[in-house]
């Protein structure tokens, strides 16, 4: 573990200016950036810092000229700004175990997690958040959006590990908590108040589940009502099922309009949009974009509780991505769930999912390894309301390092050998 601040990061592939670069840092922030061919002799330590041996990295690395800092080597690493997590369930990761047998479908689990919250205590679902955490930072991961339950049952439980998650893990990720109503909103007495006192105790954004209340519209009111006057962007859970009727976005689309939130409303699965004949298909994904609504793609848990119904030629039941993208929608995917009813397995590694994506989506060729990059980087932190993470002299000098030679490589092979660059410090 190094924790000493370098002077320089030298020789990563920039996969959005397309060359290697080197970072000088200073006081925590990027100073400024050179393409890594075109550093002088006088841009310290640049010959030492050219070795293709990366495994010198902690032992190679140089004092420069200054002598008051070092140069990482990072020639075979592709820089990012960090990974984002768009989207995990935290407080029932690891439940698996829990689990007399697999949930046979998305109702299922649904219940079947159900059953388990009066067991939950502060502590468990501390550690179990904790070990998710632990694992996105490990990958990459600087910012993540967390679906906190919120419910008679738990109460704000699950938030209260959240908030305290949120500081513990403050210089490492910056954690964001969406108040979300699993258990729906009307037929759970009382979720009402606890959303509003979660607003109170600082989530930051309103979340909501159409699908799993005795009135998708009245849900959906009371969500965009409660968001636009607290000021909060809101994330849904959205169409999950691959039954064409029940398909709520449009009524979303036209609440987005109404409360002035465009931009700010985010809708996770969508499945039930890739079984929409394509012609009505793509009006919706055009008018989603012109809301500026953004779509996270989890198709971890779509693969695998969508296409129940299906004795054979078994739909894929995942949003259609490809349709979207051309659209103009601003697609993501997050990882959803871990070890759980949901999704009984997974790693928490953005890239598994971008992978996985590519897979299903029919995301083959160099451009759509681009693609994929920027829905677990920056297009994704611009669903998160966060614009500009980009690697920029001014910005705050953290980074992800990931060994790979090319984007493709990265996404396809998911190396394991990362690092994580906090304020120029190798963490
Ligand atoms: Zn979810």
């Amino acid at each position: 573990m190094d924790r000493e601040p370098c002077g320089m990061i030298a020789g990563a592939y920039d996969p959005f200016r397309r060359e290697k670069i080197d970072i000088y840092v200073r006081d925590g922030l990027i100073e400024r950036i050179v393409p890594a061919a075109k550093r002088t002799d006088s841009d310290a330590g640049a010959d030492e810092a050219d070795s293709d041996d990366a495994d010198s990295i902690d032992a190679g690395s140089n004092e420069t000229a200054a002598g008051n800092s070092r140069v990482l080597d990072a020639n075979g690493y592709v820089v990012t700004p960090g990974l984002v997590e768009t989207h995990i369930h935290l407080d029932k990761a690891f439940l698996s175990e829990r689990l007399e047998r697999p949930a046979a479908n998305l109702g299922e689990a649904i219940a079947m997690t159900a059953a388990l919250k009066p067991g939950y205590t502060a502590e468990d679902v501390t550690a179990r958040s904790r070990r998710a955490l632990d694992r996105s930072f490990a990958f990459g991961v600087s910012l993540l959006r967390a679906q906190v339950e919120i419910d008679p049952v738990l109460g704000l439980l699950s938030l209260a590990s959240a908030l305290a998650l949120k500081a513990e893990f403050a210089g490492r990720m910056t954690l964001q908590l969406v108040a979300f109503p699993q258990e729906g909103i009307f037929n759970q007495p009382g979720t009402a108040r606890l959303l509003r006192e979660a607003i109170r105790l600082g989530a930051d954004a309103v979340g909501g589940i159409p699908y799993n209340d005795r009135d998708s519209g009245e849900h959906l009111d009371f969500v965009f009502r409660l968001a636009a006057d607290a000021g909060l962007p809101v994330d849904l859970h959205l169409d999950f099922s691959d039954d064409p009727t029940q398909l709520a976005i449009e009524d979303v689309i036209a609440r987005t309009r109404e409360y002035g939130l465009e931009g700010r409303v985010c809708v996770g699965h969508l499945t039930s949009l890739g079984s929409v004949p394509p012609d009505r298909a793509r009006r919706i994904g055009e008018r989603m974009a012109e809301a500026g609504i953004h779509v996270f793609a989890l198709p971890a848990t779509d693969l695998y509780l969508n296409g129940r119904g299906d004795t054979h030629a078994v739909r894929r039941g995942i949003a259609p991505v490809g349709l979207l993208l051309d659209a103009g929608v601003n697609v993501c995917f997050g990882t959803n769930n871990l070890r759980n009813a949901f999704t009984p397995f997974g790693t928490g590694d953005p890239l598994d999912v971008a992978l996985l994506l590519a897979q299903t989506s029919y995301m083959g060729t160099e451009t759509d390894a681009d693609r994929l990059l920027g829905m677990c980087t920056d297009r994704a932190a611009a669903a998160l309301g966060v614009d500009d993470r980009r690697i920029r002299p001014g910005a705050p000098a953290d980074f992800a390092l990931i060994r790979a030679e090319s984007v493709q490589d990265l996404i396809y092979d998911r190396p394991r050998d990362r690092m994580a660059i906090r304020g120029g410090r190798l963490v």
